[in-house]
């Protein structure tokens, strides 16, 4: 088994250090040494990692995670080396990361909702491998944390075999990344979370990544008009270049254009915003026997208020949506199949290529609203 020496990766060691990141420089490319894979555990060359709100929401401190701790979950790579015992996987497989490792035995999984394992989620809690344990080594022989099981922003990284999808060789890696987070969460949250059937209404509150991917699925599910909301110029064209049949800027009118647009409201709304002031917008934008679908995560702290009658009164549902509600072995091949047959043309989100070392200015550039996804080439 191989331990891999001097790899180098982008480490948070401090939460919430003042924008813009390209000076501050909250990541910083070290050279942490990586033991070998274990039991049930993968060892992987990554080739291209997302930029996502979600490693931004870590970044500002608005999602704690245990520090220091290396970033990036949205990535895709190459299995260098399985651990020992074996498993459905071999050297030189091209794999997609998904940010929950499934164990495929707790209850959660069992019942065929794997975005919620809990082992998984106590071991993201803890920024651990499944295992409980990790795989980086600092010079000083403390034990950086994984992020989501993942730790994309780096050369190589030890992964759980149960957080890996192999993906066929051709598909390329910086289109491949897209799919362990903001395909996966987007149009899981269409296709499965609000379930767009043809000829429905539906519109998206934010257009980065994942809700251009819920778009782009909203229009391969045949809504007939969707409503592409946000507050910034460009993404609304990209939406309406992608599908989107209107654009409404973001903001407290928007759910009235949103009604209007609409005739009353729309049958789906997918909130992906993070703010739960967005979220009770999106509902006010919902029509009555609607559902509403937010895959945003607000700060832990943040209350929702919203009319309660409304909920029985006009069989209103408002769904959570983790993942996507997908099942990533499931859905990233099938998903990789809309993409191929020119459904789900997820290549049209990758707005930029950086190297390791202008991660932080990625995250300006996201912060911004300036890019959709970029990805770090490793
Ligand atoms: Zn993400
Ligand atoms: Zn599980």
């Amino acid at each position: 088994m191989t331990a891999v020496r001097g790899v180098r990766a982008a480490v948070l060691t401090e939460l919430a250090r003042p924008a813009p990141y390209a000076e501050s420089r909250p990541l910083e490319v070290r050279e942490l040494d990586l033991d070998p894979p274990g039991p049930g555990e993968l060892l992987v060359r990554l080739r291209a990692t997302g930029l996502c709100h979600s490693d931004l929401s870590v970044i500002n401190g608005s999602r704690p995670r245990p520090l220091p701790m290396v970033l990036g979950h949205e990535a895709a790579g190459q299995v260098v080396e399985v651990g020992p015992g074996g498993s459905d996987f071999a050297a030189g497989d091209h794999v997609v990361l998904s940010f929950v490792p499934a164990c495929g035995s707790c209850r959660r999984c069992v019942a065929g909702r794997p975005a919620l394992c809990e082992p998984g989620a106590v071991a993201n809690r803890g920024g651990t491998l499944l295992s409980g344990t990790s795989r980086w080594l600092a010079p000083d022989g403390t034990r950086p944390h994984h992020h989501l099981g993942v730790s994309g922003f780096a050369e190589h990284a030890v992964v759980s075999a149960a957080s890996a999808i192999r993906v066929d060789d051709d598909l390329p890696f910086e289109i491949a990344a897209l799919f362990g987070c903001a395909v996966l969460t987007g149009a899981g949250a269409a296709f499965y979370s609000a379930r767009v059937v043809p000829g429905e209404s539906v519109a998206v509150f934010g257009l980065g990544g994942v809700g251009l991917a819920a778009l782009l699925a909203a229009r391969a599910a045949g809504a007939a008009a969707i409503v592409a909301v946000d507050v910034v110029e460009h993404k609304r064209a990209l939406a309406v270049e992608l599908g989107a049949t209107h654009s409404v800027p973001g903001g407290p009118d928007a759910v009235e254009a949103v009604r209007e647009l609409t005739g009353g409201g729309a049958d789906k709304v997918i909130d992906t915003t993070g703010s739960e002031k967005v979220l009770a917008q999106a509902y006010a934008a919902t029509t009555t026997g609607g559902t509403t679908v937010t895959v945003g995560l607000p700060h832990p702290d943040r209350q929702l208020v919203l009319p309660a009658l409304s909920l029985v009164a006009e069989e209103r549902t408002l769904r959570g949506s983790y993942l996507g509600s997908s099942v990533p072995r499931r859905d990233v091949p099938r998903f990789v199949d809309l993409y191929r047959a020119g459904r789900l043309p997820v290549d049209r989100l990758l707005s930029g290529r950086l190297t390791l070392d202008e991660v932080n200015t990625g995250f300006d550039q996201l912060a911004s609203g300036d890019a959709i996804r970029q990805v770090v080439l490793l």
